[in-house]
């Protein structure tokens, strides 16, 4: 059972399994299949914590970082994936340990509110949302949820809001999405903490270097999140122990043991599609802008989340509401649309009358900045995870969790082994 301190540092994180050969620790040499924000963070928190043992980073492509980037053309920043994290200590204490202290703020207050689309109108999400749902009907759902397997459709019994949930976080409908991993805490799946929650929350704040975010608030990095990668990837640079191997596609955890003739129990995979029955799914992500008076109507806040299949577009971050850093040219704002790939047939011009319709007319910007898969989390998917073979360690979202918060506190988690 983990210790009172463990939950302090990792809280509800260790729900989640860690899949870790058991004689990872004991490797002199360890290949990190992969090079996004996962790949990089377990290279950087073992190497610094052991620079006894070599560390190499094997990645596919030709840059780091993975899903993460973050596209800017002028005074217009506007990121692909990840832009702004949800409070974690382990995530703090990333930056605090790789000198982004400076770069990095609370996301602004009065662009908290978040909406859903339902029948055309927009609702704030808030605790009045409970009435739509059913506090009773989600009570007894929740409460269900505790015996494993559901779907987040199950556990919070309103569609179109579960639906806007799991778009907004995994890009799917929550008929396909499994409740355990996707809400671990909610479902109670694995281990309870040795404490009341509440006095756990209390000790986690205290725990937070730089500052104690406030409840439900968010944080980013000036420049977007490229930032992130750019100052992981210097302090990797710094640690003589890492080498970081590009254009490096890895056929399997034993093809890459033999390759660096190492063990396979040395090889952590960290890039995605591990299981057998492993799945994605696509989308394209827009950035749109317009001068402030032409979106004087549109409410200050953190986005829109639209589950109304009908509508190409899933999700609207108002970005440069959102983040404490510069985002666009004075007088003027941004926002970044999720295109998902199954309700769009790749006609720009759907996408752009769908969000003129949302937010105004006659864009000064409008330019699609890439698209992105998103692993599927299919119903007891965080059951399977336990009986993938450990031949090898896997890490990243496809096992931690969807969020960077996870990716990064996993790779402390793994640490901790050696
Ligand atoms: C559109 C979008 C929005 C998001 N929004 C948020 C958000 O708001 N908040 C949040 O916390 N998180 C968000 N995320 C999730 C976050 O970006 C991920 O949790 C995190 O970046 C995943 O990092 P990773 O290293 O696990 O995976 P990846 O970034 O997928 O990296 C895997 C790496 O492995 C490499 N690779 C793959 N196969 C091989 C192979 N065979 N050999 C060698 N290398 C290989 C790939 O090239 C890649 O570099 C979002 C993601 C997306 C796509």
């Amino acid at each position: 059972m983990p210790s009172l301190e463990s939950w302090i540092r990792h809280g509800e994180e260790l729900r989640r399994p860690l899949i870790a050969n058991a004689k990872l620790g004991k490797s002199e040499k360890v290949v990190i299949v992969g090079g996004g924000l996962s790949g990089l963070c377990c290279a950087y928190r073992i190497a610094q914590k052991r620079p006894d043992i070599s560390v190499v980073i094997h990645e596919r492509s030709n840059r780091l970082g993975g899903v993460i980037n973050t596209w800017q053309e002028g005074e217009w920043i506007c990121d692909l994936a990840v832009n702004a994290t949800r409070p974690h200590p382990a995530f703090w204490r990333l930056i605090k340990d790789i000198g982004l202290s400076e770069k990095f703020s609370p996301s602004r207050p009065q662009a908290k509110s978040r909406w859903v689309l339902l029948d055309g109108k927009p609702h704030k999400l808030s605790w009045r949302t409970l009435f739509k749902i059913g506090p009773l009907k989600l009570r007894k759902a929740i409460k269900n949820s505790r015996a494993g397997g559901r779907t987040v459709g199950q556990v919070i019994p309103h569609k179109p809001i579960a639906d806007a949930l799991c778009l907004g976080i995994v890009n799917d409908t929550s008929d396909n999405v499994d409740a355990d991993f996707l809400l671990p805490s909610l479902t109670r799946f694995g281990d309870n903490p040795p404490i009341k929650r509440a006095k756990l929350t209390k000790l986690i704040a205290d725990s937070y270097p730089l500052f104690t975010p406030k409840r439900g608030s968010i944080a980013s990095i000036d420049g977007g999140m490229q930032s992130l990668v750019d100052a992981l990837v210097t302090a990797l640079s710094s640690l003589e122990n890492v080498e970081m191997r590009l254009e490096q596609e890895a056929q399997s955890a034993q093809a890459v043991a033999q390759e660096y003739d190492i063990a396979v129990e040395s090889v952590i995979w960290a890039a995605p599609g591990v299981q057998e029955n492993f799945t994605e799914s696509s989308l394209s992500i827009f950035a749109i802008g317009y001068r402030e008076e032409q979106v004087a109507n549109v409410k200050v806040g953190y986005g829109t989340l639209i589950p109304d299949s009908q509508l190409p577009i899933s999700g609207i971050l108002h970005e440069s509401d959102l983040h404490h850093s510069q985002r666009c040219p004075e007088g003027h704002r941004l926002f970044r649309l999720m295109v998902p790939h199954n309700r769009w047939d790749k006609d720009e011009q759907k996408v752009i009358q769908c969000a003129e319709k949302l937010l105004a007319r006659d864009p000064v910007l409008f330019v699609k900045i890439g698209e992105r898969k998103i692993p599927s989390y299919s119903p007891g998917y965080m059951t399977s995870l336990n009986q993938l073979d450990k031949d090898c360690s896997f890490a990243g979202w496809s096992i931690s969790g969807v969020s960077i918060t996870h990716v990064v506190d996993e790779a402390e988690r793994f640490a901790e082994l050696f």
